[in-house]
């Protein structure tokens, strides 16, 4: 899937931390880049050192061939012809990167990012517990001042950072939640969305988290399928989730509104409420994609005040 691929991508440039020669880039990566509009942007990069050409193993200088062409001496190769276009890269785009990862977090203390140097930031707060963003976990596991500076009383820490080959299970100590970013965040509609614990349990490792287990929605019904929405797999809020899995329990029955809040355990008058879009999100499809489904999906009789959802009738699922 291309946002998988997309997002794979955006992981290994991430965690290099400096740009990619284009010409190094698989075919599967040059075809995720007309999605990544905004987050990859070309760049240039010092030409006095290519990496050869013929082997990419090694990072070579490149003199001139005498005959107006440009050559490198690699160590294994010997001289390469080195391609005009050769210089050609690609970088993230760091500061849509960051933006991102706090929008997909629900990041939104008032005080900005703090860049904490060498390739490691303090995003922000979710509820006053600090999330640090870095390129490298070993740096942190090797420099706990790193942590004792965001730490604050009685809040957890989140750290965010690429998987290393070698790591398996948390390398961290109780108090900081360490979320690998390559499986605990995607690439989606043109910004990054945050894939909640427990959405991949129910599914094996290689599914993409929107794949529909539940009719049209995911393992965890954060995320809806609908052939005639344009943009891709809809992403739901939490409480939008619980209200189609609370509408999903209830099989296609028709149920009083009060009891499909109950049982979502949302506080919001009514089903509805909870996918109004604001003014200011008007046209947003990350925005309106979950009221489409609840149009699409969700029927009710205002006059009754019932709610139901055909699409979890008995017929659809034992
Ligand atoms: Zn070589």
């Amino acid at each position: 899937m291309a946002a998988h691929d997309a997002w794979a991508l955006v992981c290994r440039l991430f965690a290099g931390g400096t740009p990619v020669l284009r010409a190094t880039l698989s075919p599967r990566d040059v075809d995720t880049l007309s999605v990544l509009v905004n987050a990859v942007k070309p760049t240039t990069v010092d030409q006095s050192f290519v990496l050869c050409p013929h082997c990419q193993q090694h990072r070579a200088q490149v003199w001139s061939d005498g005959r107006g062409g440009r050559m490198c001496r690699c160590p294994d190769c010997g001289p390469v012809a080195v391609e005009a276009n050769d210089g050609t890269a690609l970088a993230l785009n760091e500061d849509w990167f960051r933006q991102k990862m706090r929008l997909a977090l629900d990041i939104e203390s008032r005080d900005g990012i703090d860049d904490l140097g060498d390739g490691v930031w303090r995003l922000g707060d979710i509820r006053r517990s600090p999330v640090l963003l870095a390129r490298d976990l070993t740096r942190v596991l090797q420099e706990p001042a790193l942590l004792d500076r965001v730490r604050v009383a009685g809040g957890d820490i989140r750290v965010i950072t690429p998987r290393p080959r070698t790591t398996r299970g948390s390398p961290f100590s109780v108090g900081i939640e360490w979320l690998a970013l390559e499986e605990r965040f995607t690439f989606y509609g043109g910004g990054i969305a945050y894939i909640r614990p427990g959405a991949g349990t129910e599914l094996n490792v290689a599914a993409d988290p929107w794949a529909p287990v539940h009719g049209p929605f995911s393992a965890d019904f954060s995320w809806v399928i609908l052939s005639d929405w344009p943009h891709g797999p809809i992403r739901c809020t939490e409480g939008q989730a619980a209200i189609f899995s609370a509408l999903w329990s209830f099989k296609g029955v028709k149920v009083d509104g009060e009891r499909v809040m109950l049982k979502a355990g949302q506080e919001s008058d009514k089903p509805i409420d909870l996918f109004k879009v604001k003014a200011a999100n008007k046209g947003k499809p990350e925005y309106e994609g979950p009221l489409h489904a609840y149009r699409a999906l969700v029927e009710s009789n205002r006059r009754q005040g019932v709610y139901w959802m055909p699409c979890a009738s008995n017929l659809n699922h034992p």
